[in-house]
């Protein structure tokens, strides 16, 4: 299974009211504050730093994931803790990758 997203790293580029996504090549999104929003609580650039790590946390899941699929433990038929937040990682991994994944 091969991601289809714009390839990491991506920064965060910010203004005062918005922060912007973007890769070496590409915008990827632009978040804003909502109107109403106070300037001095930037919750927007919380996301837009949140959003710009995604590429980074995607390849980490699947390193993990990775390591824990050669210990040789699919964790298929156990609800141990461990094996539980593995099928959690996997299914949030299913839906970053979509339908359009191959
Ligand atoms: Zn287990």
């Amino acid at each position: 299974m091969k991601a289809t997203f714009t390839p990491g790293p991506w920064r965060v580029e910010r203004g005062l009211h918005d922060a912007a996504i973007r890769s070496a090549h590409f915008h990827i999104a632009l978040v804003t504050s909502g109107l109403d929003d106070d300037p001095s609580q930037p919750t927007f650039a919380a996301n837009a730093r949140l959003i710009a790590a995604a590429p980074e946390l995607y390849a980490w899941m699947r390193k993990e994931l990775a390591d824990y699929d050669d210990m040789g433990h699919d964790g298929s038929d156990c609800d141990c803790v461990s094996c539980v937040r593995v099928a959690e990682a996997r299914a949030i991994l299913t839906r970053i990758d979509g339908e359009d994944a191959s």
